[in-house]
């Protein structure tokens, strides 16, 4: 029985209300009544719930379509603003003992190359991450209790934050590890992670049995409900995602949103952000085996329904999609992308050959260099950033939440996003991105509305210049 204040996973994702959310969905997926309802509470930028989401995904009159983009749009500028966070993931272990069999990662794979990082080899990886100019990681790691104990995370995150190369700093480590216990993340929240980052994979329990056949990862259950255990834990910062392609689309956005009003029921906030991955090919996986993978067109309209329903998530978009895809996308709602991604194990310090055994996760398909995509998105009028501001400011859970709903959080990242984007331009840029990078901070200082933040700002701007670092609002 469906119960959003439940905490167990087959109550708040329950297998009955997504089946009736779909059901009617299809049964007013032409009722252009209710949907100009939707739309209309959708523009107040209060969100959507599960089903009126649904009825707009299931809903194929391209008008309505049309409506939903400019309507993701408007609301990705009213919450976000023209800024694009940037970060980098970095892979520390590929050891695992699941057996998901969408991911190359899994126990039986024996033609994949076994690494795990040493804590010399993460100091080499992340002064090559901060040479690029990257001041935000997420950390991946597969599940092994001897090889990749909690102990490792921690000494790992240590060793990641310790590390000043230059004017390098990695300010914010994100992690994505598999589910745990409470205890564990109250020790990841002790050791100063931003946000913790779990995807669902598939929120249909039943193909969820089926994909993750072995390993500790086969209980539904214990990694559903792994979000209640990292709050409980004192995470408040919490990263959804499921990866499409696994089951259908539909069901998994039905999921996907029930879980965030799940969050915002039982903890009062929802999640920090929600990842979008799609099935991409990698070693020993192709993706052509698995029947439910989605086209361009339908991942664009999947991004703006997430977009309206959850204005103040933000959205993640990864390498695995490629630039045109990512700049159909970015404008719909996307809030943060990763750059010059390396998913190998070891990738960024010493890149894998072709002739190599690869450790890599997947391929990616954005393969450009971290100055390529800053100028990109500078070129398309987007603004790069590095800012990391807001759990060092110990705006995060509700205080964050708080600030997003009323818009204000804008007057940070705005800001934070041209400062940062200075130090990357003095620090890393070639001599083409920084010209444009300094017209473009010319050009968006006189959009700061306060007088006070603006001169700060460029004060902080021309502090940079004289050789400081580290300014935040
Ligand atoms: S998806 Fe994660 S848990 Fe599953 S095999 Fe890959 S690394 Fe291991
Ligand atoms: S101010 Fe906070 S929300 Fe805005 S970009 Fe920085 S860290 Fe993100």
């Amino acid at each position: 029985m469906y119960n959003i204040n439940s905490l167990k996973a087959e109550e708040f994702i329950s297998h009955e209300e997504i089946e009736a959310t779909l059901a009617y969905a299809d049964a007013n997926k032409d009722n252009l009544t209710l949907i100009d309802e939707i739309l209309a509470k959708a523009r107040l930028g209060k969100g959507l719930n599960h089903r009126e989401a649904s009825v707009l995904l299931a809903c194929e009159q391209e008008d309505t379509i049309q409506q939903i983009y400019t309507l993701a749009e408007q609301i990705k500028k009213d919450y976000y603003g023209n800024r694009i966070v940037l970060f980098a993931p970095l892979y520390l272990s590929n050891y695992c003992v699941n057996g998901c069999v969408y991911c190359p990662y899994h126990l039986k794979n024996k033609h994949i190359a076994r690494k795990k990082l040493t804590q010399e080899e993460i100091k080499k990886e992340v002064t090559a991450l901060q040479d690029m100019g990257h001041k935000r990681l997420a950390i991946e790691a597969g599940e092994d209790p001897v090889n990749n104990p909690i102990e490792y995370i921690l000494e790992c995150i240590d060793t990641i934050y310790s590390i000043k190369h230059k004017n390098g700093a990695i300010r914010r480590v994100n992690v994505n590890i598999a589910a745990t216990t409470v205890e564990n993340y109250r020790k990841l929240k002790d050791a100063g992670i931003g946000t913790y980052i779990l995807f669902q994979e598939t929120y249909h329990k039943e193909s969820y049995e089926k994909l993750h056949p072995t390993g500790p990862k086969h209980d539904y259950a214990y990694h559903t409900e792994a979000m209640d255990r990292a709050m409980e834990g004192g995470i408040d910062d919490v990263g959804l995602g499921v990866l499409f392609g696994l089951e259908l689309y539909r069901y998994e956005l039905a999921g996907l949103l029930m879980h965030a009003e799940h969050l915002e029921a039982v903890h009062g906030v929802g999640p920090h952000t929600i990842s979008v991955p799609r099935l991409k090919k990698a070693d020993d996986i192709d993706p052509d085996t698995f029947d439910n993978g989605i086209s361009d067109d339908t991942f664009a309209k999947i991004c703006a329904i997430i977009r309206i329903s959850v204005p103040y998530t933000g959205m993640i978009i990864s390498t695995r999609e490629s630039q045109t895809v990512r700049e159909r996308v970015l404008p719909l709602g996307v809030s943060q992308i990763s750059g010059a991604s390396k998913t190998s194990v070891g990738g960024y310090a010493n890149p894998e050959q072709e002739e190599e055994i690869t450790s890599a996760q997947f391929d990616v398909s954005d393969q450009r260099t971290l100055d390529e995509v800053v100028n990109w998105l500078m070129k398309m009028d987007y603004l790069p950033s590095f800012c990391t501001a807001c759990y060092r400011e110990g705006r995060t859970g509700d205080r964050f939440m708080e600030l997003c709903k009323s818009k204000q959080i804008l007057n940070c990242c705005h800001p934070n996003a041209l400062i940062t984007l200075k130090e990357y331009l003095e620090d890393y840029a070639c001599e083409e991105t920084k010209q444009i990078g300094i017209k473009l901070i010319e050009r968006e200082l006189e959009n700061i509305p306060k007088e006070k933040v603006r001169e700060l700002t460029a004060q902080h701007i021309k502090d940079i210049e004289n050789g400081q670092r580290d300014f935040r609002f």
